[in-house]
């Protein structure tokens, strides 16, 4: 756990962030700069810089059913809602620390931009 990650010092509650869910082995808390009415992001507990660097595939597919479940839990899976995981520059990733963003309560455009 890096003393400079951003994520891993939320993970560590060394940044008072209230979580939305949580697992063993992932948190939930919600974006600081919402980009749909629900807009959470589900992080590994353990840090992993991006997809690119991950190795785990049972950590990668907790992101995923722990995004499902939330989006059950906060009311979107019926209607629909996007998981979406930003990985290296070209795709924005902007913390490198691996997260699954999910999104929802409105309809979501595609192409993403
Ligand atoms: P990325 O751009 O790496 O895919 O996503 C990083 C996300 O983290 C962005 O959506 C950004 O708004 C969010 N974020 C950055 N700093 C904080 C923070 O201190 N708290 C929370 N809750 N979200 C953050
Ligand atoms: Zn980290």
């Amino acid at each position: 756990m890096p003393d400079d990650c951003l994520f891993c010092r939320i993970v560590r509650g060394d940044i008072p962030v209230p979580f939305v869910y949580e697992t063993p082995q992932c948190v939930a808390f919600r974006d600081i700069n919402p980009q749909a009415p629900l807009h959470v992001l589900v992080v590994p507990r353990e840090h992993v810089a991006s997809l690119d660097a991950a190795r785990d595939p049972a950590l990668i597919g907790e992101l995923s059913l722990a995004a499902a479940e939330i989006a059950r839990r906060e009311g979107v899976a019926e209607r629909g809602y996007r998981t979406v995981m930003n990985t290296n520059a070209e795709a924005g990733q902007t913390v490198f620390h691996v997260h699954l963003h999910l999104l929802g309560g409105r309809a979501l455009g595609w192409p993403p931009g």
